[in-house]
């Protein structure tokens, strides 16, 4: 027979988060073994609840969603998003310019797909949330990473930016508040971003999934906020800041110079009558989230659980030798490096792998997030502080055994 292959659209497609180390860390799991989990920002299984109000609406309105919605989707939680982006200072946002979608990453692929040709380029951020670099290469096009400066905060690094735009750009990514390093960027450097595309005519991709898990008082401005002369689709959703991963509702704002991009639209309204409508109870989800009570903010409020637990982790990690971590100013993820000179790491999977094995503490190996170097790693800081402690200290033990090596 003749062998099944998978198609070649795939051959440059990667999505570590959930790749081979998992796969390892699920067969401990079938034989017995207890693995702490610091891989996914997945907020429910830890214990950090979806709003009540939220799953109370959920199931009321269950017997009201079997049918097919508007596939860009119900009209309420699309005028409640509306208002969302008023409060945001996104202007001129119809109810139109709104995708409701089965989380933010199916509107992400869908974004790319709608855009991209072979050839054309799409500026995505070093680190990444790595959907972003698989959406562009899924869709035909080629990532081109800029740097994010660790030096700085971890802040995109403007003049990286301007060296790799050439004629075949398309698009920038901004991730901010950022997957997996935490930054959140001031509005100087975001209006520095929104220069370039203006030069360039780039269409910017922001990904605010976590506007509004935000520590020690800090706001968040959407880049889309910024400017009118130059198109932003905008990504947010429940999943993280009302812990709602499994309902599967997020959505996507088209705003700005929409007038040149008709086309595009067009594109996108396509894909999304072919995937017909979002899941409805998740829709129905949306409009209770955005109007009800905010309790993300007493989470990440000093004393909060969240934030408790960010500067537990922080102050674990950096505590061990040759670890440094910039502290996260926001969502749910820190990045440690490792000093090359003590950990001369060449394999940072296996690095992974072999934690996971000695120590069952599970992690995410930094070039799953197309950083350059395999001298990071990335942690979400979600499990209570007892298990946070002893998965530090594990993680410790593991490193002070392959420093002797
Ligand atoms: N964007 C970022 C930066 C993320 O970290 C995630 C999930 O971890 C997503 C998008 C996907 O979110 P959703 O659950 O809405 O698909």
């Amino acid at each position: 027979m003749r062998p099944i292959q998978k198609s070649k659209k795939l051959a440059d497609v990667c999505y570590d988060i959930r790749g081979p180390v998992l796969e390892k860390a699920k067969q401990m799991e079938d034989e017995g073994h207890k693995i702490i989990k610091l891989n996914i920002g997945n907020l429910a299984v830890f214990g950090f609840d979806a709003p009540d109000e939220i799953v109370r609406d959920m199931i009321l309105n269950l017997p009201n969603s079997a049918g097919y919605t508007d596939s860009k989707g119900l009209f309420a939680p699309r005028k409640s998003i509306m208002h969302y982006t008023q409060e945001k200072k996104i202007t001129g946002v119809t109810i139109d310019d709104i995708y409701i979608g089965n989380g933010a990453s199916e509107l992400i692929v869908m974004g790319m797909n709608a855009l991209l040709n072979s050839g054309d380029e799409v500026l995505v951020p070093a680190p990444d949330y790595p959907l972003w670099t698989a959406a562009v290469s899924l869709s035909g096009g080629t990532p081109v990473h800029y740097v994010c400066d660790e030096q700085a905060d971890w802040y995109p690094d403007i003049e990286d930016i301007k060296r790799k735009i050439t004629t075949n750009t398309k698009a920038i990514v901004v991730i901010n508040p950022n997957n997996p390093t935490g930054a959140l960027y001031p509005v100087e450097l975001l209006e520095q971003i929104v220069e370039l595309a203006r030069q360039h005519q780039l269409i910017i991709f922001a990904d605010e999934i976590y506007d509004k898990t935000l520590y020690d008082g800090a706001t968040h401005t959407s880049i889309a906020s910024l400017a009118d002369d130059v198109l932003f689709v905008t990504l947010n959703g429940l999943s993280k800041n009302y812990r709602s991963c499994g309902y599967r509702a997020g959505w996507m704002v088209v705003s700005g110079q929409k007038k040149h991009a008709k086309d595009y639209i067009e594109g996108l309204n396509m894909l999304a009558s072919m995937r017909l409508c979002a899941n409805v109870p998740g829709q129905f989800a949306i409009q209770t989230a955005l109007g009800g009570y905010q309790s993300i903010n007493d989470l990440v409020a000093p004393g909060g659980r969240l934030a408790r637990q960010r500067d537990l982790a922080h102050r674990l990690l950096t505590e061990i030798p040759g670890v440094s971590c910039v502290k996260p100013r926001a969502a749910l993820y820190m990045f440690p490096k490792l000093d090359p000179k003590m950990y001369p790491i060449e394999n940072d999977q296996q690095f992974a792998y072999e934690l996971l094995a000695e120590e069952k503490v599970l992690i995410v190996q930094g070039t799953g997030f197309n950083w350059i170097a395999p001298d990071h790693f990335r942690v979400v800081f979600l499990p209570n502080s007892d298990d946070l402690a002893e998965a530090v200290g594990r993680i410790a033990r593991f490193l002070d055994g392959y420093r002797r090596r």
